[in-house]
Formats: structure tokens, C-alpha cells, sequence
């Protein structure tokens, strides 16, 4: 484990603390591209998808893909090489994993599972697409003794930003989506977007308070990113949309930390872009001066996460609560 991640650990619930808890060594994810595609991008909810996302990235030739077990291999010598992890969890992580039929996602997760480093699976996808068959298929798996996340996009509990953003889901998807999830016993790992179009610390904080009212296991915030081609990157080009200072998210994140009960894990508390995609804010090419901030900080404040868990004063933004309009050039 870096030794800036065994620091955050002193101060807030990792991922990695957990895993070795749970499994007595060292245990990273190792990310993977099945080759799905996203019903935001190919014209089943929209053809554009959300406004941050870049369609550059998107592969349309899915066969180019390595196997699922080939990027496991590869995942696991790179893990090894820098950790010295030997286990690994496997996470679905292009676009939503969870977008095809039952058989075809059970071969893929089954092809994962069968290398003997995996000890599991973190499935990302969209709180819309998560069927209970979806779900049917992650709880068998998780009771055949193997570790299973579901991780949500949710980015924002207010509809009128998933609208602005152009999510095609609403706060009800998220809701119902982890409401179905607990019925069968499997852990959420909700992701939120920090800094989004009309949004500032309250927001954010806000969103959190009913992403944890409604019950989380994990939580994964990020930045903001703007990248390239993407509606986002007109939006930032036009100053319609102003991203974020680096101490802005790193002071919001810090809350949203000491918000959130020990108990729930984060899997990351930050995140980054490539330097060939990236247009603002440049500190988002970088994750280690966001996570020393966030560590360095809590330890000179003598802070925790959860040390502000049962205080009463959450921010109150009203559900309609309308941001930025943004314009279009049609
Ligand atoms: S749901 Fe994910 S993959 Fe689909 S458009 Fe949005 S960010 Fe991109």
C-alpha cells in the first residue's frame, strides 16, 4: 500500500484497510474493461451521455478488448509489482457493467472470479440498470463466499442536476436501486461528484445526507473533471461552468469525511484525469497533493471521519433547488 494511502487510513475507513481486514493480506482492485457499452451513449436513454463524460474514450469495437482474465493477469503483475498484493478484486469499471443479458454477464464475472488471485467482484454501472436478475446473479455470487460490491453512480441527489447533466436517471433509480440490493444482502458503494454544474458545498453535503439516510456501505467521491470533447468542456469553454479550487474539494471532501460514519468505507476519496484529456482543473491530474491535503489536514485538526456524524447541522437544500440554466447552441 502507498504510504500517503496508509496515512489516510489513520484518519478514514479505506477500501484497503478493509480488504485486509477481511482477508488477512493485501488486497487491491485491479479495474476492467468487459467491453460493455452505456444506454446513455448508444441511443437506448440518449446518444450524447452525461455532459462530463468524453466519447472519445469510448471503443466501439469491443473485441479489441484483452480477455477478462488477460486484464486480471495484467492488473495483478502491475499490483504486485508497486504493493506486493498478491489477491486482487475485480472491478467491472468501463461504462455499466451490469448492461447485458444474465448469461452473458455471469461469463464474464465467472471468468474474473476463476483466477485464483480474485477474491471478488466491484460491479459498477447505473442506478437505472440494475435489474433483479442483475442482482439475483451478484447475491449468488456473493454467496458462494466471494466479496461483491455494487457501486451506483448516483453523482447527485438532486434531479434537477442529474437533468442538467444529462444522467437520463433520477434520485427514485438510486433509491429503489439500493433499496433492492440490501433486500438481497449486497453492499453499496455510491459515487459522488463534487464541484457539479450549479452546485456548491452544501449540495454536495446534502447529497450525501440522503445517500446515507437511505443506507451505504461505500462511498466514492471525486472532482469535477472537465475533459475534452465532452458538453461539459462548451459549458467551461463559454464560462458557463467554473471548475472548482483544489482547496475548495479538498475542504468539502474533508466534511463529507467527517460526515459520514466510520463504518461506511470510502474507496476513494479523490480522483484523477490524464494529462491527454484534460482541460480544468489541472490540480485534477494529480491525486496525491488532493489526498496528502485531506491527510495532513484531518491530522493537524486532530479530526476523524465520522467525528461530525451525529451532528445535527447538515446544510438544507431544497430538493428543487434550481441550478445554473444552462445554455445550448442549437
Ligand atoms: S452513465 Fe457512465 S458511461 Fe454512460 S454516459 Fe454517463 S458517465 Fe458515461
Amino acid at each position: 500500500m502507498n504510504t500517503s494511502n496508509q496515512h489516510l487510513a489513520r484518519y478514514v475507513t479505506t477500501l484497503g484497510q478493509q480488504l485486509l481486514q477481511q482477508f488477512g493480506e493485501r488486497v487491491h482492485k485491479v479495474s476492467i474493461d468487459a467491453g460493455f457499452t452505456c444506454p446513455n451513449r448508444d441511443g437506448t436513454l440518449g446518444v450524447g451521455g452525461c455532459s462530463f463524460c468524453n466519447n472519445d474514450s469510448f471503443v466501439p469495437e469491443h473485441g479489441v478488448n484483452p480477455a477478462v482474465a488477460a486484464q486480471v493477469d495484467t492488473g495483478l503483475a502491475a499490483v504486485l509489482k508497486v504493493t506486493r498484493a498478491r489477491k486482487v478484486l475485480a472491478y467491472f469499471q468501463a461504462y455499466t457493467n451490469t448492461y447485458a443479458e444474465t448469461e452473458v454477464l455471469r461469463r464474464l464475472y465467472e471468468e474474473a472470479l476463476q483466477q485464483p488471485a480474485v477474491v471478488g467482484i466491484s460491479v459498477g454501472t447505473r442506478p437505472d440498470c440494475v435489474p433483479d436478475r442483475v442482482l439475483d446473479l451478484l447475491q449468488e455470487i456473493q454467496e458462494k463466499g466471494y466479496r461483491v460490491w455494487l457501486e451506483l453512480g448516483l453523482q447527485s441527489a438532486f434531479d434537477r442536476t442529474l437533468e442538467v447533466i444529462n444522467r437520463g436517471h433520477g434520485w427514485s433509480s438510486y433509491e429503489d436501486a439500493v433499496q433492492r440490493a440490501h433486500q438481497r444482502g449486497l453492499d453499496v458503494c455510491a459515487h459522488l461528484i463534487v464541484g457539479l454544474p450549479g452546485e456548491g458545498p452544501d449540495h454536495s453535503l446534502t447529497s450525501l445526507k440522503r445517500v446515507l439516510d437511505l443506507g451505504v456501505e461505500g462511498l466514492k467521491i471525486h472532482p469535477l473533471h472537465v475533459v475534452k470533447n465532452t458538453r461539459l468542456a462548451f459549458e467551461w469553454k463559454n464560462r458557463l461552468y467554473m471548475p472548482w479550487t483544489q482547496q475548495d474539494y479538498i475542504d468539502c471532501a474533508i466534511d463529507m469525511i467527517r460526515r459520514t460514519p466510520p463504518e461506511v468505507v470510502f474507496h476513494r476519496v479523490t480522483g484523477t484525469a490524464s494529462r491527454d484529456i484534460l482541460l480544468a482543473p489541472d490540480w485534477c491530474e494529480h491525486k496525491w497533493p488532493v489526498i496528502n491535503g485531506i491527510t495532513s489536514t484531518m491530522a493537524r485538526k486532530g479530526w476523524r471521519q465520522g467525528d461530525l456524524a451525529k451532528e445535527a447541522d447538515w446544510p438544507v437544500v431544497a430538493k428543487d433547488v434550481q441550478v445554473e440554466t444552462v445554455r445550448w447552441v442549437v
